[in-house]
């Protein structure tokens, strides 16, 4: 799958079928954890700041398009069809394949409350769905080897991590080689809060016409911060194109 560099990250070139068959080799045909992280305008600042950081981002197995304007900026400067993928609904895909194929997942992250909703919501729209184990993302550093002992216990192949980003990247590559039997992990942010309905995602319109970004930022102004990179980013785009 072609990688296309977007000023200072990347993006694949996917969409959510691409994607979804890319989980399903590597569960299938892989003999080690795969790294699904999302690409997006706010990460293209944050992630170079930090060299390891960057480095799991360079060498990530799958790096989705995530926000809109990695796949409007990745489309117009490369000529690419990238079609945006939502971190949130590949997860849930990927739930949906793990159903029908009998794969085991593990979910480690959010609030107890948060992410014993979100397991139950998942029971509920995929009532086969082998839920191997589960864990909120508050626990004490010195209990790490445990949660790890527990997830290989499980047997999951699929780990999702919801601490946020970069703690569920940090997370992933400090423990990748002592998981036995995981073959894909996907961070997945607030996707558990969005499952457990703490927090409503946007309604389809501003998904469909790519202004999710700006629902996001009415729902919660704290977000600003964050959102004040997306006019810089659209800027640095052009820059790039006309030079
Ligand atoms: N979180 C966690 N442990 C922590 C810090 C955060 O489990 O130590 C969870 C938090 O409860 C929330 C998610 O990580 O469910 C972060 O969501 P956010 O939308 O900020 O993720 P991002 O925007 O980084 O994808």
């Amino acid at each position: 799958m072609q990688r296309y560099p977007v000023l200072n990250l990347w993006v694949d070139d996917c969409d959510m079928d691409r994607a979804l068959n890319r989980v399903g080799e590597f569960v299938d045909k892989g003999d080690r954890v795969h790294t699904i992280f999302a690409s997006n305008p706010e990460k293209n600042y944050s992630v170079p700041k930090n060299p390891f950081l960057y480095k799991m981002f360079q060498e990530a197995d799958l790096l989705i398009p995530d926000g809109i304007g990695m796949v409007m900026a990745a489309n117009w400067i490369h000529g690419a069809s990238i079609k945006r993928v939502p971190g949130c609904e590949l997860m849930q895909n990927i739930c949906s394949l793990a159903e029908r194929r009998g794969y085991r997942i593990f979910i480690y992250g959010a609030r107890e409350e948060v992410n014993d909703a979100a397991v139950g919501e998942l029971m509920r729209r995929h009532p086969k769905l082998k839920i191997a184990g589960r864990q909120n993302g508050y626990l004490d550093d010195d209990k790490t080897d445990e949660l790890v002992r527990r997830i290989n216990e499980s047997k999951a192949q699929i780990l999702f991590l919801a601490l946020g980003s970069p703690k569920q990247e940090f997370w992933i590559a400090k423990n990748r080689n002592r998981l036995h039997h995981v073959r894909v992990c996907q961070g997945i942010g607030g996707t558990l809060d969005v499952l457990a309905g703490t927090v409503n995602r946007a309604p389809e319109f501003y998904c469909k016409t790519g202004l999710e970004w700006f629902y996001r930022l009415m729902a919660e102004p704290s977000r600003i911060g964050r959102q004040i990179k997306l006019p810089i980013f659209a800027a640095q785009v052009v820059m790039k194109k006309l030079m």
